[in-house]
């Protein structure tokens, strides 16, 4: 039994999707995951030949359409509904097993490399580069991108062991991680006498054939979770290798209250404590300002905003221009406001041990709820106002690839919902991540600052009201097709 400390004990039959009667069948089922992926796999490969072959348009193209459009929308909306499926099913899983098999992975993930700083830096310039290139306007771009997603992931888990690129590298990995932790499931074990009782610890192990171990008959935890001291969402690709692996039957899928994970500082399989992971709390950060980022990038201020640092710099190329705003709204903003919030709890807080980087990492974790709102409300308006798009552009790609209409002729009439009608599900969707940010900055002032917790909770939810009218304000704003002010 580990060290760590337990997970939750979680008896209840009723609260455990595993248990129930369709879904716990279905999630049970061998190749439950493998059919995912080929379904994913046969969408991405969809993507990238239409991407690389189809129209040059990018509204009429599968690989825009699809990608920047549903994918996206699916992705955080399952993320809330659901948790992590997307990493469960992800295709370039099953490519790399495929690999694998051509090619063992022996050497293990260097451990100076271990943490989330080089997918951070990744995440970081996806968003960059989406800016940058405007790639929902370039099927071949985003074509070639899925291709390169595919082959890092091949040329990462051929030579590391486990799940490196899951865990170290890749960013829309990280993107799942970290909002799964407002998801209303997670994995994790029944009763934990029964995993003290266990001497096998196949859930992390694995199984492997008599005789033979260095064949697999089942994967243990790829993630390096240990079920028993496994708390929250954060790393977990909902792969549910685990649930097949514990031979006692004792990991179920499990109904929760979303975010509670979020001011629980237990120490975790793996982890360890959220406020010891510096790279953690930048992450949530990242999170939390890049959606704000990305909203404010497809809307008109930005252009404003684009042509006076040009002006101020004597430039009239984009990137130096981008790279500057990026630098100011994902690094020096975020650094300021959580640093300057610190600061002040500090000096309400006098008896406070803690000094103000320590302060500012135990609160970061509270900003994940409001960044989801705001993802949410972005990626929600291009999937609720585009969704349509789908039914046209599959017809006119199965024109272009048969010569005949086999899904009948195009109708482009077929968008989504008015812009217009958006707007309160947008606004629903920030105020409610808000307020569970908000009560996220309550919890960890009591958590922490149990003698003071109402002056310790007062400048964060003061920066939180200030991003959500910044957020609100944002999303209110007329769109623009960014990339045309600067000439690139
Ligand atoms: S294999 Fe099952 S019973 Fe054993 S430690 Fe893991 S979850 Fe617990
Ligand atoms: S094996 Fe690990 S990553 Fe997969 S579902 Fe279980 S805990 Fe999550």
């Amino acid at each position: 039994m580990s060290p760590l400390a337990p997970a939750t004990d979680r008896p209840n039959a009723a609260t455990d999707v595993l248990r129930w009667p369709l879904a716990g069948r279905v999630l049970r089922w061998r190749r439950f995951r493998t059919a995912s992926q080929i379904v994913l796999l046969l969408i991405a490969i969809a993507i990238v030949l239409h991407g690389l072959w189809g129209s040059d348009l990018a509204p009429k193209n599968l690989a825009t359409v699809l990608t920047w459009i549903h994918y996206r929308g699916l992705l955080i909306g399952a993320l809330l509904a659901v948790g992590n499926v997307f990493c469960g099913a992800c295709p370039m899983i099953l490519v790399r097993d495929l690999g694998r098999r051509l090619h063992r992975p022996t050497r293990r993930w260097p451990r100076w490399l271990r943490g989330k700083w080089i997918a951070l830096t990744l995440f970081a310039s996806v968003l960059f580069a989406y800016e940058l290139f405007d790639l929902w306007s370039l099927p071949a771009a985003t074509a070639w991108l899925v291709v390169g997603y595919f082959a890092a992931a091949l040329l990462v888990d051929t030579m590391f062991t486990g799940a490196a690129f899951c865990k170290h590298v890749c960013p829309v990995g990280q993107f799942n991680f970290i909002a799964s932790t407002v998801s209303p499931i997670e994995i994790g074990v029944r009763q934990l006498a029964v995993c003290r009782t266990c001497s096998t610890a196949d859930c992390i192990k694995g199984r492997y054939a008599e005789g033979a171990p260095a064949t697999v008959v089942q994967r243990g935890c790829e993630l390096a979770l240990f079920l028993p001291a496994k708390v929250g969402n954060l790393d977990c690709t909902f792969c549910l290798d685990c649930v097949q692996a514990c031979p006692h039957d004792n990991v179920g899928v499990h109904l929760r209250v979303p975010g509670d994970e979020l001011v629980d500082d237990r120490r975790r399989s793996s982890i360890g404590r959220l406020s010891r992971r510096t790279d953690l709390a930048a992450l949530a950060l990242l999170f939390t300002f890049g959606a704000l980022l990305n909203a404010f990038a497809m809307v008109g201020p930005v252009y404003t905003l684009e042509v006076g640092i040009a002006r101020a710099m004597g430039t009239a190329r984009e990137a130096p221009v981008l790279g500057l705003i990026f630098v100011l709204a994902l690094g020096i903003i975020p650094l300021s406001l959580v640093s300057g919030a610190a600061w002040v709890t500090r000096r309400l807080t006098v008896t406070s041990a803690l000094g103000i980087r320590d302060i500012a990492v135990r609160y970061a974790y509270a900003f994940v709820p409001f960044g989801v709102g705001v993802w949410l409300a972005h990626y929600g308006f291009h999937f609720l106002t585009g969704a349509g798009t789908l039914l046209p552009v599959l017809q006119s790609a199965t024109i272009e690839a048969t010569g005949r209409a086999v899904l009948g002729d195009p109708n482009w009439t077929w968008l989504g919902l008015r812009p217009g009608t958006v707007f309160p599900f947008q606004l629903g969707s920030v105020l409610l991540g808000a307020l569970g940010s908000i009560v996220l900055v309550h919890l960890v002032s009591e958590r922490d600052h149990p003698a003071a917790a109402a002056r310790a909770a007062a400048p964060w939810s003061v920066v939180v009201v200030a991003l959500t009218v910044l957020a609100l304000w944002v999303l209110s704003q007329p769109m623009v097709m960014r990339g045309t002010g600067l000439g690139g």
